[in-house]
């Protein structure tokens, strides 16, 4: 078995590796570490979870362990999609590099601009970075990049996704031209390859895990529903959160207002539910996740730009309350769930306005998900569903709610009580509690789905397989 000590790395690596516990190299540390050791540009098909950090992280401590940094001139660069990856990185830097003198700063959007100034007027031998910010401070005369010898970019598919890439090539572009790069996308579509194409010179592959492959440890099911409501889905939620006895779950919706009010509606109905998306400040961002982490919040309700690379053991459940619109996405979500050794479950919610997204996905993960069918958790009140029929007919949703809210005189009657037998979970509770099974919601095979589009019926094979 391959150990760290054989993959080249000094005393002082190995002692911090040591002193974090870990005892083997994961397979993206054993390709790519002895690559980076030798100068080489790397290219890396690896997800987060992989251990892919320490892939980069580790090799770049020992090669700039000798050298120092010039004011404004950092010696490396890492660019990262979120705040919260470039923070990760940041603390693994942080854990192995405790045995050497290597200065880091890290520019992300929404911290003090001064302090990530005065870290870089005294030097700093590693630069961990969010693109947007990157740029405002280059633009300002603030760093210099003319000294970089090491330029990773992290999470390149995601960058894709969220318009980074203008950015990341405008960076790119000012760098010098000898540079080792080492570029990392959990997916390769055409579109990063001609970009890795671009940056990369004389690359090595490393891929760890098929590009689309899901964990086998996560148990993966459709819940599916037999229209598409809002009222339906949130209850369908409610009812699996409970049904499941869900200790944690990311629990992910499309968009970030509706995150926001899934959010609302779930505290509403006493669980102990946070939110995470784009457009919080920092520090509340912060601040969550590190309620999330001491299971202080039990479920955390959040967008994928937010939860993209959280790197949170122990989270039993990933709930997808809409079905992604990318079907990479998917992976990543449910990646959140099994990690660490440990198994999860993954629920996808499913209406019948989702069968292309549906399609799509099982087309990447090469599976056939399982069904659950859904029904019999009654129906919305009819304000509620006028409610509905409202908000499906007019495109400005969220001056909608406004309107709604002023002619629907009590608050909680646009959330009807269910008729499920469980009663609800009290407003304090920390948790959601089991509950027995609600009679009317049936799953499995008592269900008649003939009446569902074809897409959502349980496939035979699936159905065979289970009995
Ligand atoms: P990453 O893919 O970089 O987000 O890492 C995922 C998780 O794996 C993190 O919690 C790391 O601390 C952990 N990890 C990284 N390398 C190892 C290793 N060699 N052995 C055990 N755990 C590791």
């Amino acid at each position: 078995m391959t150990t760290f000590a054989d993959l080249g790395l000094s005393e002082d690596i190995l002692k911090a590796i040591q002193d974090v516990g870990y005892t083997t190299p994961t397979p993206i540390q054993e390709q790519a570490i002895p690559y980076v050791l030798q100068g080489r540009d790397l290219l890396g098909c690896a997800q987060t979870g992989t251990g892919k950090t320490a892939g980069f992280v580790l090799p770049m401590l020992e090669v700039l362990g000798s050298g120092r940094a010039r004011a404004r001139m950092p010696r490396s660069l890492i660019l990262e999609p979120t705040r919260e990856l470039a923070a990760q990185v940041a603390e693994n830097f942080e854990n192995y590099g405790k045995y050497h003198k290597l200065s880091m700063a890290l520019l992300v959007g929404g911290e003090m601009m001064g302090d990530q100034i005065r870290a870089l007027d005294s030097g700093v031998d590693v630069l961990i970075a969010t693109p947007g910010r990157m740029m405002d401070l280059f633009d300002r005369g603030k760093i210099m990049l003319a000294d970089i010898k090491i330029f990773v970019i992290d999470e390149a598919d995601r960058m894709l996704d969220m318009g980074f890439i203008p950015d990341v090539e405008r960076i790119a572009g000012m760098l010098p031209p000898l540079k080792q790069t080492l570029f990392f996308s959990a997916t390769m579509p055409p579109e990063i390859r001609k970009l890795a194409d671009r940056f990369l010179s004389n690359p090595k592959t490393v891929t760890v895990s098929p590009p689309s492959s899901t964990a086998t440890n996560v148990t993966q099911k459709l819940a599916v529903m037999g229209q598409n409501n809002d009222w339906l889905k949130r209850e369908t939620l409610r009812h699996l959160l409970k049904r499941d006895a869900v200790k944690n779950a990311f629990i992910f919706c499309n968009r970030k207002r509706d995150v926001a009010s899934l959010h609302k509606s779930l505290v509403k109905h006493g669980f102990n539910a946070g939110a995470l998306h784009g457009d919080m400040e920092q520090s509340e961002r912060t601040a969550t996740l590190d309620k999330f982490r001491r299971n202080e919040i039990a479920l955390l309700v959040c967008s994928d730009v937010a939860a993209r690379g959280l790197d949170i053991d122990a989270v039993s459940h990933v709930f997808n309350f809409d079905v992604p619109f990318n079907a990479e996405d998917y992976v990543h979500r449910i990646g959140r769930t099994a990690r660490a050794g440990l198994s999860g479950t993954a629920y996808t919610l499913v209406t019948p306005d989702d069968s292309k997204q549906v399609a799509a996905i099982e087309h990447l993960i090469k599976k056939t998900l399982d069904r659950e069918s859904i029904e019999g958790l009654g129906e919305p009140r009819e304000e509620e569903r006028h409610h509905h029929r409202h908000r499906s007919n007019d495109k400005s949703r969220d001056r909608r709610h406004g309107r709604d809210r002023n002619s629907s005189p009590p608050p909680r009657s646009r959330e009807p009580s269910p008729p499920i037998s469980a009663p609800r979970a009290a407003p304090q509770e920390a948790a959601p509690r089991a509950q027995p099974r609600p009679r009317q919601a049936t799953s499995g095979d008592a269900f008649d789905d003939t009446a569902l589009p074809a897409f959502l019926r349980r496939p035979p094979a699936i159905v065979k397989a289970k009995e």
